[in-house]
């Protein structure tokens, strides 16, 4: 491994460039999360990343459970996706034609998930949205259903209800619909907002609207509420929902190739009509994407009647970055066990160490994905974190306590009591250890 990472650094530089960024940005960050509005404190600005770990402004070395909200899954700067964007690099930028590594992606994509088409955009934003327009460009229907505290990006339509960063920053979720200033009224009417893991207002939903329902948007396994798993009957009221030409969108931006090759709908066995992705698929460089049924996809523009379009979409460094990310995965054929072992191990750390110190925790992860809830799982209806009003009982005060002690550790969580963490290939046994101990630590700090 490499050697001990260095921490204890005073956070002056990031301070320093957070003031800056403050007078020419709204709220100094290009994402609400990053501003650390949640925990408090001043945002860590990073230097660098290597493997497991990011280097802040100051010099410290930080075992990193972000990874950039999910692209990184092997690791910052891996070799081969460094090779590949300098191959792609040395032959220019972006030419606003086709190349051969759109194709090459496509084909992977194609290959790996049993989806008819895909279509390459520059955002988990774009992906859902165009997806969104697609579905109603073909069924000609003009309502969407999304689950509260699901997220879907920042387009009018899904900023209803909303999950991630909309729960801590603006007025919060629920507080009305829609959950962000600018989105008309009208507008948001068009969403139709259902309980997630709630198979029989689904059921009802659909039976009364049904008709006028051009697709059903979900997060396969939340992450934007906290890791939340969804079961069995609500899963199958999802499927029963396509019955009557519904379509089923998979939002598998931050699952897709990491719960799973496929994702989601490979470890939950999933049959959406269309799906999302981005993140992974684009190596840590802009990348979505949408895809599904042939005859779905053929409605998109040029080949059908349903405009989009991207000046940047394609380019050749995101899809060379893609490209090397997924054969890496392809050409590892236990990465995933390996993950999912290690975040395993990670929760049964996490169990103990909040026992120990008798701070109650309700730890629920999936795959590489994992979330700490601070609430007794025991208060809760169903005995574990089922939905957004389950998540709403965590005290966020201690979350933030624990966050500042694990950042002070060198232990880089995510900076909301909403989010998922993400583990890496990188991620292995000294990793483990040291955030195990900075844990244990920081467990006792919230109990003092
Ligand atoms: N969908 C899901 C499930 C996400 O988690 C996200 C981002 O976190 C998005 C869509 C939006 O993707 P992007 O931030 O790339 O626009």
């Amino acid at each position: 491994g490499p050697p001990e990472p260095r921490v204890g650094h005073a956070p002056e530089r990031s301070e320093a460039l957070f003031a800056r960024a403050r007078a020419v940005t709204p709220g100094g960050v290009n994402s609400p999360v990053r501003a650390f509005r949640s925990v408090g404190g001043s945002p860590r600005f990073i230097e660098r990343a290597s493997g497991a770990y990011l280097t802040d402004a100051d010099g410290n070395d930080l075992i990193d459970y972000i990874g950039s909200w999910g692209p990184m899954i092997l690791g910052h700067n891996h070799p081969d996706v460094r090779a590949a964007i300098t191959d792609a690099l040395a032959g220019g930028t972006s030419f606003g034609a086709p190349g051969w590594r759109e194709v090459d992606l496509a084909e992977l994509i194609v290959r790996v998930t049993g989806v008819g088409k895909v279509r390459f955009v520059n955002s988990g934003t774009e992906a859902t949205m165009s997806a969104l327009r697609l579905a109603r460009g073909f069924t000609g229907r003009d309502y969407i259903v999304k689950f509260r505290g699901n997220y879907h990006g920042h387009a009018d339509g899904l900023l209803v209800e909303a999950g991630s960063g909309l729960i801590t920053n603006a007025d919060g979720l629920g507080a009305s619909a829609p959950s962000s200033a600018g989105v008309p009224q009208a507008y948001a009417q068009l969403t139709l907002v259902s309980e997630y893991n709630d198979a029989d207002a689904l059921d009802e939903l659909m039976r009364e609207r049904g008709h006028e329902i051009a697709a059903i948007i979900f997060e396969p396994v939340i992450g934007n509420a906290g890791v939340i798993v969804p079961t069995p009957a609500f899963l199958a009221a999802l499927h029963r929902a396509r019955e009557g030409g519904t379509l089923l969108i998979a939002d598998e931006v931050m699952t897709g190739f990491r719960l799973a090759r496929n994702g989601a709908t490979e470890r939950l066995g999933l049959h959406p009509d269309l799906i999302c992705w981005g993140k992974i698929i684009g190596g840590g460089l802009p990348v979505g994407a949408y895809g599904g049924r042939a005859d779905v996809m053929d409605f998109v523009s040029p080949q059908g009647p349903v405009y989009q379009a991207g000046t940047l979409s394609g380019n050749p460094l995101a899809m060379a970055a893609g490209l090397a990310t997924l054969r890496a995965l392809d050409a590892d054929p236990d990465v995933y066990t390996r993950l999912d072992a290690y975040t395993s191990r990670l929760a049964d750390g996490l169990r103990a160490a909040a026992d120990a110190t008798g701070v109650p925790v309700t730890v629920q992860h999936i795959g590489s994905m994992l979330t700490v809830f601070f609430l007794d799982a025991a208060t809760l209806p169903h005995g574990e974190v089922r939905s957004y009003a389950d998540a709403a009982n965590a005290d966020t005060a201690a979350f933030a306590r624990w966050f500042q002690a694990l950042l002070a550790r060198g232990v880089y969580w995510a900076p909301s009591q909403f989010e998922s963490i993400f583990v890496s290939a990188a991620h292995g046994d000294a990793e483990l250890e040291r955030t195990l101990e900075a844990a244990r630590a920081a467990f006792a700090e919230v109990k003092a």
